[in-house]
Parts: structure tokens; sequence; C-alpha cells
């Protein structure tokens, strides 16, 4: 269970990649990725190693474009170890995709209420469930991804360390912590950002990392910075940027 993700100017796929490999001492029995390209994004997800991940995406180089990138390795908790079920999970639009760590504990009751919504599931992952919360949250507030998230979150009983993405505004991705690390990697004047379960995957593009503590989440800009707030009483919290030695 790890996630890696980059929103910046390089190719995001090498950097996606070599980062859940340095994660795969946690554990994991699936493996996925979403590279957004600017206009489409592209996931590739398998049951199995981050080398098996590699042998699909090597087969197509449209998999491998672009300068965002989401991975995520999966250690199944809801639904048994297969493709469908692997990360990351697209939103019932197809506007929004997740990585998810950890566990959705009321996840049933969230889900039959989104069935009579009009929501249908690929997967039987409680993943799944709360990306598509998110967006039913979206919609309803006529907010922003942020806020979605946060809205989103108040709602859900468990455990994660989730990042999610809205192809709608290219621009940001929104992680956010209960009981599952999140570490961020600010590069040079905010033109790129880094997200992983620890620093390992991004220490070789900088030395600047923002760990979130339980109950908070971010708001990660490209040209504009890491906004963190408490996901509970939406208090503003100044991250801390440590200066990573190794
Ligand atoms: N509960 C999620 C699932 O089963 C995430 C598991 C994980 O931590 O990798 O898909």
């Amino acid at each position: 269970c790890g996630i890696s993700a980059y929103i910046g100017y390089r190719e995001a796929y090498p950097i996606v990649i070599n980062g859940l490999k340095r994660l795969e001492y946690r554990g994991y029995d699936s493996a996925g990725i979403m590279i957004y390209d600017g206009q489409q994004m592209q996931l590739s997800k398998t049951k199995g190693k981050v080398s098996d991940l590699e042998l699909i995406t090597d087969k197509d180089e449209k998999r491998k474009k672009g300068t965002i990138g989401i991975g995520h390795t999966r250690w199944a908790t809801h639904g048994i170890p297969n493709d469908v079920n692997s990360h990351p999970h697209l939103s019932q639009s197809g506007d929004l995709v997740i990585v998810h760590n950890g566990i959705i504990e009321n996840y049933d009751t969230i889900k039959k209420e989104l069935i009579t919504r009009g929501y249908t599931f690929k997967s039987d992952t409680d993943t799944e469930v709360l990306v598509n919360l998110i967006e039913e949250v979206k919609k309803n507030e006529g907010c922003k991804l942020g806020k979605a998230v946060q809205l989103a979150l108040t709602n859900v009983v468990g455990a994660y360390a989730i990042a999610v993405f809205d192809k709608t505004k290219p621009d940001e991705i929104v992680v956010a912590r209960l009981g599952s690390p999140i570490a961020i990697g600010v590069g040079k004047d905010n033109t790129e950002f880094f997200v992983a379960s620890d620093a390992s995957p991004f220490v070789e593009y900088t030395k600047n990392a923002i760990y979130l503590e339980d109950e908070e989440m971010a708001i990660i800009k490209i040209g504009k910075g890491v906004k963190v707030r408490k996901i509970n009483d939406d208090t503003r919290v100044d991250p801390i940027v440590l200066k990573l030695q190794m």
C-alpha cells in the first residue's frame, strides 16, 4: 500500500513508477497509475507487481505521456485483488480520479445512498464509493474539488491517505490523511510537487517536504503552493517545510 504522485513540468511517468518501486517494501498485491496528458486521463492498472504494470504501459507510449501522474500499490481490504479493483478509481462522470490507502468503514451505507441517486459501481472497493461521494458532494454544493473532498471526508468513518485529481481543474491535486502517511515534496518556485507515502520517491528532486498530520488535507496547486487545512473544523494550518537530510 503506497501512493506516489507528481504534478509539474517533467514527464510524470518515470517519477511515479520509480516512486512506486521505492514503496514496494510496504507490501502490495496490485499496482496502477493515471497519467494526464493535458486532455485525457490514461488509466493502467493490474493485479501483480509494479513490473507487471510496466509490461502494460510499455506496449503503449500514450499511457506514459504527460506531466501529471498518480500511482498506487494496493493491499486489498474490500474486494479481491484483481485488475478492476486496483487503483486508481474514476468517478462516475470520469472527471475525478482517486488513489487510497486505508479503509472506509461506512462505505456500504454510503454506497447504498449513492445507488439510489443513480450511481453505478465497477469495482467492489470502498475507494470507488469515496470518489463518487466526492463527486456527488461537488455537484450538490457546486464547490471546488478541495471543498468537496473536505465535506465528503467529514461523512467518512475509517482511515485513509488519499490523492484526488479533477481533470476539469488540472492544475491541482488534493490530498488528505487520517491514519496513513502522506508526504508532499515542494519543487522550486512551486513549479512542481510530489506526493508519496514517504519521502523516498522524491528526495532526489527536492529536499523540501511537508508531512501531513492526521485529520489534515492539502490543496497542492501549480504556481501557487500548498494550502493545508484541518478536515473537520476548517482551520488553516501553516505547513512546516522540513529540509530532508537524506
Ligand atoms: N481499501 C482499499 C481497497 O481495498 C485500499 C487498500 C489499500 O490500502 O491499498 O482497495
